[in-house]
């Protein structure tokens, strides 16, 4: 069997534009699907799938981990620029979905799985509608509490918000206040069973971050993610230090030796790998293999499309550490009309079942795709009040 062909299906969903990757073989019908999303990277992640096409196009698709490790390393440059790294992963999924499909089984069943029965998800406020979940301003609490109820009702146990507002390096207690007054009516909304995550997008300093994790801590939160910049290991393995609460990063991290320093300095109690930019399934379980060593937590990073939400949720049934799976719902009203899904959602409680088609188990719709062809992404621009650039 021989690769015949790599495409990217490019489709427009307003805030990303997904990149899908067709890995296509010389065997009658049997192709594979991968996603390799970055945002505001479209057009380079489209030539670097071009640039790497040309190392593995006639290879056999079922060695994975040699084509691995070719796409990795035969290029002189190590492919975790996140560009690259994207591309590959991208690449890298589709592989193991023909696998799957050789053998066929289900992705997780090559890994020895499945290890649960279902796959927790929680939701954006919002459900991945970019206005609520990014624009909803810091200084409207009762919003906050508003989106986290329409959550449960829609029958979700945790949610994630974008309760930490930007700040500069350093700023008085007005963030911190406006941080804690969101999540407090968050908490007085939906209780003590639903679990809240804050992600503060690694927009504080590392002593801003400390700040909003302090306050923060007595209300209980799952996680807080990204209480810093991913390149402040030092600031993660003190803020990690100094609260109770969990803290999850790893989402922009590319590869396994930033896995290691995250995790040998103590950095989180849950890590967030992006299986579309990590290096795919591939990376993804040697990462998982290191985090299960430090007894972490294995949440993945999946606000994307569709084919990353099937590769999330595979994995999520071969992984014994993972606790559950972000997800976005509402980020396009015609989002379902892209894929056919080999797994199924209980609407109370949002747990997925397994899949149970081989491979990844889903089926591109190439027709509703191109009825979204590839658009500039709507641009989310941060500056400080006296005009300096901040962190989105
Ligand atoms: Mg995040």
């Amino acid at each position: 069997m021989k690769i015949k062909a790599i495409e990217t299906h490019v489709c427009h969903a307003r805030m990303r534009n997904w990149v899908f990757v067709k890995v296509v073989t010389d065997q009658d019908g049997l192709h594979g699907w991968g996603e390799a999303t970055l945002e505001w990277h479209t057009r380079s992640i489209v030539g670097a799938i071009e640039d790497l096409a040309e190392l593995i196009l006639g290879e056999d698709p079922t060695r994975i981990e040699h084509l691995w490790q070719m796409m990795y390393r035969q290029h002189f440059w190590h492919g975790h620029g996140v560009v690259r790294s994207t591309a590959i992963s991208g690449i890298d999924i589709a592989l193991w979905d023909i696998a799957g499909k050789v053998a066929g089984v289900p992705c997780s069943k090559l890994w020895g799985g499945p290890v649960r029965d279902r796959v927790r998800t929680y939701c954006h406020l919002g459900g991945g509608r970019l206005e609520d979940f990014y624009e909803t301003s810091t200084a409207e609490a009762a919003r906050f509490a508003d989106l986290a109820s329409r959550a449960v009702d829609e029958g979700f146990t945790a949610f994630k918000s974008m309760a930490v507002p930007p700040t500069m390096p350093l700023e008085g207690l007005r963030p911190i206040r406006a941080a804690e007054a969101c999540v407090a009516a968050m908490r007085d909304a939906v209780g003590d069973s639903i679990d809240i995550m804050v992600d503060c997008h690694a927009r504080p300093s590392p002593a801003m971050g400390m700040q909003f994790a302090k306050a923060l801590e007595p209300y209980g939160l799952y996680f807080l993610e990204e209480p810093c910049w991913p390149e402040s290991i030092d600031g993660l393995a003190a803020i990690n230090r100094a609260t109770s609460t969990p803290i999850a990063t790893g989402e922009r991290l590319t590869h396994l030796a930033a896995f290691r320093d995250l995790f040998a300095n103590q950095c989180c109690e849950v890590v967030q790998f992006d299986l579309t930019h990590c290096g795919g399934f591939t990376e993804g379980r040697r990462i998982a293999a290191l985090a299960d060593a430090y007894r972490l937590a294995i949440a993945p990073h999946n606000p994307q499309g569709p084919v990353s939400t099937a590769a999330s949720l595979e994995f999520g049934f071969s992984q014994p550490s993972y606790v559950i799976c972000e997800t976005v719902h509402d980020d396009v009203p015609w989002r379902q009309d892209v894929v056919q899904e080999g797994f199924t959602v209980e609407p109370n409680g949002r747990f997925v079942l397994p899949n149970t088609r081989p491979g990844l188990g889903i089926e591109i719709n190439e027709a509703a795709v191109k009825q979204h062809p590839f658009q500039q992404e709507l641009p989310q621009r941060v500056y400080y009040e006296d005009g300096s650039v901040g962190d989105w």
